[in-house]
């Protein structure tokens, strides 16, 4: 196996309830036989834990179809992760794509796709002292270079493969999660959540 992750971040939860959230959510994954409360550090990559909660008997009612047939095959752990932090979807890179402006909706291109592979610095600077202030204090801010308003880090959309949040839940080498279950995950938080998979 490669080591492929699907990701769920709660993009909403407060930091106050990020850990007893996380506590009812494994909670019920374990009660469903999805995950043990055996822990493991095979094969997690994850940003800010380097282990994740093993597979449980039921692990298959989670994904959309499970496509080995050896009933011996078992997917990674799930990490959990607790605490204010950004998460990147594909592989590799460290900043968003592009940032857009809540207030005036200008898009600042960090990537310039095709054409560019690496970040354009100057341009993400900004967005990283927002970032790094946030994770730090809760609070941080980027200034739009269109419309100069200031606006909160965790306001500006950065698209589907950057998120900020303050619990996320990493699915290490499962098979795609189903939409049943995805739909029941978030219902559980009771919060918006973002989806991303990616590669180690
Ligand atoms: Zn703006």
């Amino acid at each position: 196996m490669g080591d492929f992750f699907e990701r769920i971040v709660d993009v909403e939860v407060t930091d106050a309830d990020a850990g007893p959230l996380a506590e009812r959510i494994v909670d019920w994954m374990v009660e469903d036989g999805l995950i043990t409360r055996e822990v493991s550090g095979d094969g997690v990559y994850s940003p800010s834990t380097d282990t994740g909660y093993l597979p449980g008997p039921n692990w298959r009612r989670s994904v959309a179809d499970s496509p080995d047939p050896d009933p011996t095959w078992l997917p990674g752990p799930v990490a959990v992760m607790v605490g204010r932090d950004y998460y990147v979807g594909g592989q590799g890179v460290d900043e968003a794509d592009a940032a857009t402006c809540p207030r005036c909706t200008a898009r600042t291109v960090i990537i310039d796709y095709p054409e560019e592979f690496e970040p354009d610095d100057e341009a993400w600077q900004p967005f990283a002292v927002g970032i790094a202030a946030w994770k730090e204090t809760g609070e941080g801010n980027a200034v739009c270079p269109s419309c100069a308003a200031q606006v909160p880090v965790t306001e500006w959309d950065f698209g589907s493969g950057f998120t900020l949040g303050t619990l996320a839940f990493d699915f290490w080498d499962w098979p795609p999660l189903s939409a049943g279950f995805l739909a029941e995950f978030a219902g559980r938080l009771g919060h918006r959540t973002a989806e991303q998979t990616g590669k180690f």
